[in-house]
């Protein structure tokens, strides 16, 4: 087993809206498409364990 693989931080993902679709990105990592409603005004994704965060502010300052 390679010992060089590392596991990728989870990343945070800011959205302005509570209702959110992730397929991991697409390509190797992806994933079905799925849907998560944010409760609590978070979610994650259980197959790639992105956080989804509702925070309209910072994700209108995302690129
Ligand atoms: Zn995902």
């Amino acid at each position: 087993m390679p010992a060089d693989t590392t596991t990728p931080a989870p990343e945070v993902i800011y959205v302005d809206k509570r209702r959110v679709a992730c397929d991991g990105g697409g390509g190797a990592l992806g994933h079905p498409l799925v849907w998560y409603s944010l409760e609590d005004d978070e979610a994650v994704c259980g197959y790639c364990g992105r956080k989804f965060i509702f925070d309209p502010e910072k994700a209108a300052k995302s690129p």
